[in-house]
């Protein structure tokens, strides 16, 4: 027999969940930042150029810009870096990895990016190039930590660094990965940004973990609205991201239909911060991949408002 009550008693009585944020009603907009990509062309560097501007006026704390393994976006990144200090009222931060260099090249391009007026960097260790296992420079930084505090040594740069809530795939374990963690934050650092995911719960378990383990910096999400399966689903693998079957449900029937893609694109973003705004977090990092249109809506959705002037 069925015992569940009828419709309008269920609709009246069942779950609830919470409105989009009203304005006035004491939701505060999140704090953003945005990831840009270095162009490898002319037509990208247009393309970057006018992402920058639309999201400029949503006064971002600070947009970072990638950094290219084994000299291939290296000096891209410098350009880019230092035309936002030049041309923008932006805050950026430049990302900087440690692989394949020595510690005295590493060191060199920091003092560059401090004399250029650059107080932010995104210190990682990089990858190796694809099918060989990472080992450190001869004379290099071998990891994140110590890049952190040779970065520190050169001036006193504002560092983030990477964290992984599904763990880095070449971690021994999710506790050795951590004990990373509070190693680069102890080391300097004063904020990690989170590779992106899409089971809130797993991020949010790993926030617990931080604490339990002493880590007190903000450890940002790092969102990322997806409307291409297929490269989601190559750079999910190569980092050991899981994809839930409600995501993959999200997008089924809709290869052909790019329009629809980007609306369910923002709406599962949004979705997502909302959620994790709903337990307490308030700052964001957005993976841009250099399209403004969708980072610009979900910030709007979350009552994040352009400044002009
Ligand atoms: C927000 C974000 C931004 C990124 N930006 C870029 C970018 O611009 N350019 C780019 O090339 N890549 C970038 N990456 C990718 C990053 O370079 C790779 O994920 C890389 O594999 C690890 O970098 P890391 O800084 O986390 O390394 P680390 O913190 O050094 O950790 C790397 C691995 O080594 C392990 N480990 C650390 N120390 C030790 C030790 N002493 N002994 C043994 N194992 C150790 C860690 O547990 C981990 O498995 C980014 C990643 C994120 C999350």
């Amino acid at each position: 027999m069925d015992t569940s009550p009828p419709t309008l008693e269920r609709w009246l009585t069942g779950p609830r969940i919470s409105a989009l944020p009203v304005r006035g009603a004491g939701t505060k907009p999140p704090a953003l930042s945005f990831e840009f990509m270095p162009p490898k062309t002319e037509t990208m560097e247009h393309q970057l150029w006018t992402c920058i501007r639309r999201l400029e006026p949503l006064r971002p704390r600070f947009v970072s810009v990638t950094y290219g393994a084994g000299g291939s976006t290296q000096a891209r990144t410098h350009a880019t870096v230092t035309r936002i200090v030049r041309d923008t009222g932006l805050v950026p931060a430049a990302h900087l990895t440690c692989v394949g260099a020595s510690r005295a090249d590493v060191d060199a391009i920091a003092h560059s990016y401090w004399e250029a007026g650059v107080r932010h960097i995104v210190a990682l260790r990089g990858d190796a190039p694809a099918g060989e296992t990472y080992a450190p420079h001869p004379e290099g930084y071998p990891f994140a930590t110590d890049l952190v505090a040779g970065l520190k040594r050169v001036a006193p740069f504002e560092i983030s660094v990477a964290a992984y809530p599904e763990k880095h795939p070449q971690a021994a374990s999710h506790v050795a990965d951590l004990e990373n963690l509070k190693r680069k934050l102890d080391a300097g650092a004063s904020r990690a940004i989170t590779n992106f995911f899409f089971d809130t719960s797993v991020y949010l378990r790993f926030l617990d973990l931080c604490l339990a383990a002493g880590i007190t910096a903000p450890i940002v999400p790092g969102i990322m609205p997806v409307t291409n399966l297929a490269g989601l689903r190559r750079m999910a693998s190569m980092s050991g991201i899981s994809i839930p079957d409600w995501l993959m449900h999200m997008f089924d029937g809709l290869d052909e239909d790019l329009e629809t893609r980007r609306m369910v694109a923002a709406v599962v973003a949004a979705e997502q911060v909302r959620l994790l705004q709903a337990n307490g977090v308030d700052e964001f990092h957005f993976y841009t991949l250099n399209r403004p249109d969708l980072t610009y809506a979900i910030a709007h959705i979350l009552g994040v408002r352009a400044e002009l002037g």
